[in-house]
């Protein structure tokens, strides 16, 4: 074998295990090398003769990788059945891990409970039928053609052509792939149904309100994989150690490597919190305050990345002069219509149109100082007030965040429907996207808003946007 590499995976490894095994055996009971082999054959290792078929968990965003297993040599009328999932040890987040959820995957397809064929209800009826998946596509299909066919709007009043059918919406799901996706947007569409709307929007939509205006997209800026590189972890409105359990192996590694400090700010003291450097319970719903609390900090004591900051956000350009704050209202506020008339909210411009910038950015208009002044009000006392989060607590946590304004120190934040499901859901976002622009810590290993998601596929159907207000 000198100078010859065995190309060889795990899988076929442990075949050859199995195989090995029970000839070591044979031959102890005295078989030739051969006889052996043909012994070996009779106990084949258990996966063997198995379709291995890959896939990803079902529940959450983790999407930690499967293995599943299935008997059925695809002979007419044999019927593969799966018998056996394992974690994918080839997958880049899971490395082979499961959680209980994915672990029990096989009780969830063999469940009696699971319902594996279309089923209807009479008007009236308390009984579930169970009818052929030939009716039930006939039926769907005749009902929401005489639906349209009724109430199919193909002019507006004002004689526009506009082709809307009203009556019918559809709900997406976010489990399902970017394909399906794509044809369910094309179904409703093409038929000229408006009401279509997605699990995604119900679970994240603040996160693209949020993130997609810091950042340009949204969605996570960073992997799964990459929390392992972060110094400080912190964790608001999410509980990935129970919620993404496989996901929460990159924090505990980020520790193991890294020592790096957990801070959770949680209402609850939750499975994350177990494991934290730091714990502070938070009033539900305050944590804007906490955040504008973190901002004003490290503004005080100047712990931000300077040259980033000028370089990479909006920090060094002057803000009109009629843009203002006052009373808790911004300028443009009409009282009769409640809404607001946003041209203030611009930025000087030159003779071409390009902005005004102030490398210093000492302006008093300049982005940063208008921060500073908008933050100004939350010292540690108003956000004690405020949040219930004790000020000794917040002055400890804010302190181990300034660390991370260097360039070689980096804060992961990680959040999922503890702030998204707020109705100020997008601005608690916002605060964080804020603090991480201040610390020089997006667009870096280990840092970045790291939006968890909760269902397989909510960032596809999140990018693919199935929205009643996309055409
Ligand atoms: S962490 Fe999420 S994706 Fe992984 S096994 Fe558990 S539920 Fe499935």
């Amino acid at each position: 074998m000198t100078g010859t590499k065995l190309n060889i995976g795990r899988r076929g490894f442990l075949k050859i295990l199995g195989a090995g095994a029970a000839a070591l055996s044979a031959t102890a009971m005295g078989l030739s090398t051969a006889e052996a082999q043909v012994a070996a054959a009779v106990r084949p290792y258990k996966l063997l003769r198995a379709k291995e078929t890959r896939n990803n968990c079902t529940y959450c965003s983790v999407g930690c990788g499967i293995l599943m297993y299935s008997l059925g040599d695809g002979a007419k009328n044999a019927k593969p059945r799966i018998f056996h999932i394992e974690g994918d040890p080839d997958h880049p987040v899971s490395r082979g891990s499961l959680c209980p959820k994915g672990a029990g995957l096989l009780d969830m397809i063999h469940s009696h409970n699971r319902l594996t064929h279309p089923e209807y209800r009479a008007p009236g009826s308390k009984e579930w039928v169970r009818i052929s998946w030939d009716e039930a596509t006939t039926r769907i299909a005749r009902l929401l053609k005489d639906d349209r066919d009724a109430n199919f709007i193909a002019r507006n009043d004002k004689g526009q052509t506009v082709n809307r059918w009203l009556s019918s919406g559809m709900l997406a799901s976010s489990a399902a792939s970017n394909e399906t996706g794509v044809l369910d947007f094309k179904f409703s569409r093409s038929l000229g149904m408006l009401g279509i709307d997605c699990q995604a929007r119900l679970c994240h939509a603040p996160t693209v309100s949020a993130l997609a205006p810091s950042f340009g997209r949204g969605a996570m800026t960073n992997h799964w994989v990459d929390i392992k590189n972060a110094n400080v972890v912190m964790v608001m409105g999410g509980n990935p150690a129970e919620a993404h359990p496989v996901g929460f192996k990159w924090v505990i590694e980020a520790k193991m490597k890294n020592k790096a400090k957990v801070i959770v700010v949680d209402p609850r003291f939750n499975r994350t919190a177990s494991v934290a450097d730091i714990f502070s319970p938070i009033r539900a719903g305050s944590d804007t305050a906490f955040l504008m609390g973190v901002v004003r900090y490290l503004l005080a004591t100047d712990q931000i990345q300077h040259d980033y900051v000028r370089a990479y956000t909006n920090a060094a350009l002057i803000v009109r002069e009629d843009y203002s704050f006052d009373d808790g209202l911004f300028s443009g506020f009409d009282e009769k219509t409640g809404g607001y008339d946003k041209a203030s909210w611009t930025y000087e411009r030159d003779a071409e149109g390009n902005a005004l910038r102030d490398a210093s950015m000492t302006h008093p208009r300049s982005v940063l100082q208008l921060l500073k002044k908008h933050v100004d009000r939350y010292t540690p006392e108003v956000v004690e007030d405020i949040t219930g989060v004790k000020k000794a607590d917040f002055l400890r946590i804010a302190e181990v965040i300034g660390t991370c304004a260097a360039k070689d120190r980096t804060l992961t934040w990680l959040y999922a429907l503890g702030w998204t499901h707020h109705t100020g859901g997008a601005q608690i976002i916002r605060g964080s996207a804020m603090i991480q622009l201040l610390l020089g810590n997006i667009g870096m290993a280990g840092g970045g808003v790291n939006a968890l998601r909760g269902h397989s596929n909510i960032q596809g159907y999140t990018d693919l946007g199935l929205l009643s207000t996309r055409i």
